[in-house]
């Protein structure tokens, strides 16, 4: 946990954000500012900045089993998951997480 981190705090419910889904590893919630009709971020409920500082292999895992587990959830059929790594990749908030882009239709 990092009190710095806006996705800490939203994982820890300070804006009772709602949660698309969540388990014991992660929550998905709407991008504020989406991209795309549907715009989930897929978010790991430890605090790791980005793809290069995580070393737990079964949350890489996890992470990818809550892209097909919210997506199926939704009826989402067809998307594209993005993992923005580093500054000048575009990551803005670092706290690691997946985007789903895509439509349903
Ligand atoms: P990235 O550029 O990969 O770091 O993506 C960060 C994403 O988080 C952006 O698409 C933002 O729109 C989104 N975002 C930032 N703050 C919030 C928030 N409070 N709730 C939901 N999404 C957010």
């Amino acid at each position: 946990m990092d009190n710095n981190c806006i996705f800490c705090k939203i994982v820890r419910g300070d804006f009772n954000t709602e949660f698309v889904y969540e388990n014991e590893h992660l929550v998905v919630f709407k991008d504020i500012n989406p991209k795309a009709p549907v715009h989930l971020l897929v978010v790991p409920r430890v605090h790791v900045e980005s793809l290069n500082e995580l070393e737990d292999k079964n949350l890489m895992a996890e992470l990818l089993q809550g892209v097909k587990d919210v997506t199926k959830k939704i009826g989402l059929k067809s998307y594209k998951t993005l993992i923005n790594t580093g500054k000048e990749a575009g990551q803005e908030v670092f706290h690691l997480h997946v985007h789903i882009l895509g439509e349903i239709k």
